[in-house]
């Protein structure tokens, strides 16, 4: 889902922040100045689908032949957000970060800990520990995991394919 009204756009890491403001200046090239604020970036690449080549170039350049700017402009159906913890030391820096999904009416979680570098002058991501978790089911009049604050059912029940 490449959206083209980037004036009212809200960014995919965070229902509070329009896009513009948030991470597209630097899928625009502007480089991420924190680790956080990078992570963000590549978690809304990854949702918007066609900014492969921004995840390319913000990965680490010894790993990025594993894969295509193509294969990674495939949109990702992540709902949420949660930003754990992020550190910095030098030139090395840590993100953990839990991005929910839904998958055949269970709400999943891709619970991870990311590491970053700096080279050459730009955070790029090295890899990542994912930690074990354990899907929840959702019922229709649950509040939507995505953050709306709408009821499920009236959220992202609607808009996923369960
Ligand atoms: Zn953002
Ligand atoms: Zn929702």
């Amino acid at each position: 889902m490449t959206n083209t009204q980037q004036t009212i756009q809200k960014c995919p890491c965070s229902p509070k922040n329009d896009y513009q403001d948030c991470c597209a200046p630097f899928h625009l090239g502007q480089f991420a100045p924190t680790v956080a604020l990078l992570m963000r970036s590549r978690y809304s690449a990854f949702v918007l689908g066609g900014l492969g080549e921004y995840l390319l170039n913000t990965w680490l350049s010894s790993q990025r032949e594993a894969y295509t700017a193509q294969e990674l402009d495939k949109p990702q159906n992540y709902i949420q957000l949660q930003v754990l913890k992020s550190k910095e030391e030098g030139d090395l820096g840590e993100v953990e970060f839990k991005a929910y999904y839904l998958d055949q009416g269970l709400l999943k979680i891709l619970h991870e800990k990311s590491a970053f570098v700096r080279e050459n002058g730009r955070w790029v991501y090295v890899n990542g520990q994912i930690f074990k978790t354990i899907p929840k089911t959702i019922a229709s009049q649950d509040t939507c995991p995505c953050g709306s604050g709408k009821r499920f059912k009236q959220c992202h029940a609607l808009k996923a394919r369960l």
